[in-house]
């Protein structure tokens, strides 16, 4: 798939990365706020130590101010916007307000 070289260290972080976020969401789950934001603190870190960008999901599942994992109707508010070529997904944080916004594109006809 990838044409880049296969490395040890990016691989093990993003093993790393995508672990702490599955505790991350079990903590906010628990409503340990503090400890999953920390979690995700983490995972941001191993991200720019090893230089991974962490997967998509991750990428748009926490919290940009707050860091806390962002799921809907517990600490997410989500809300879609339709408009003609795509969709908007508005998220809001329910902890600190933070509001994120992206475009999925609707299905590719050809
Ligand atoms: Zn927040």
């Amino acid at each position: 798939m990838s044409t880049r070289k296969w490395s040890p260290v990016k691989d093990l972080a993003l093993q790393r990365m995508k672990y702490l976020f599955k505790l991350a969401l079990e903590e906010a789950r628990r409503r340990r706020y503090n400890l999953a934001s920390r979690y995700v603190e983490l995972v941001v870190k191993y991200g720019h130590k090893a230089r991974v960008k962490p997967p998509r999901y991750i990428r748009r599942g926490y919290c940009r101010k707050c860091k806390v994992p962002l799921i809907p109707g517990l600490t997410a508010r989500v809300r879609i916007q339709s408009e003609g070529k795509g969709s908007r997904v508005v998220m809001t944080c329910l902890r600190c307000g933070w509001i994120r916004r992206f475009m999925i594109k609707t299905s590719k006809r050809k």
